[in-house]
């Protein structure tokens, strides 16, 4: 299930140089057309299906369909974000809509770091990260 831009709902976040979905997409498939100031999917078939662009769309705009080639009676699945929470809205195939909330996330981007004790540890220390957090030497020393 791809992600796919509601043209009548996208407004190019506005113009911006990089809109939401491009910044927010690890595969790099969002582009907008800087004409119609809309953004697409150019390539669903590698998409990661990630929901990411679904879910930082301000407007809303992107929803997560199946092909129409093997999904032809249109399910598809569509998020609505407030500051709290994410209101999936799942379209089931034969017309069926169920709606489930979530909360989301509150912790400020960037403070949720499990690893920040180890940050500037020796990378190539042949331990892992959090083994060279506890000191590796004295695991080795016991064998
Ligand atoms: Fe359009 Fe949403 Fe992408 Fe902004 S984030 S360009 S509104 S689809
Ligand atoms: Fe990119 Fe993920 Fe959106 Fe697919 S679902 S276009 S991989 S951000």
């Amino acid at each position: 299930m791809p992600s796919f831009v509601n043209p009548e709902k996208c407004d190019g976040c506005k113009g911006g140089d990089k809109t939401a979905c491009m910044y927010i997409c690890p595969n790099d498939l969002m582009v907008l057309n800087v004409e119609a100031m809309k953004a697409y999917n150019q390539e669903p078939d590698a998409c990661w299906e990630c929901y990411s662009c679904v879910k930082i769309c301000p407007q809303g705009a992107i929803a997560v369909r199946g092909y129409d080639d093997f999904v032809p009676m249109g399910g598809q699945v569509h998020p609505m974000r407030s500051s709290d929470s994410i209101m999936w809205t799942i379209k089931f195939r034969n017309g069926n809509i169920k709606r489930f909330k979530f909360p989301i996330r509150t912790t400020a981007e960037g403070s949720a770091n499990a690893y920040a004790e180890a940050k500037g540890t020796n990378l190539d220390d042949e331990c892992l990260t959090l083994e060279t957090a506890l000191k590796a030497p004295t695991m080795l020393a016991k064998k």
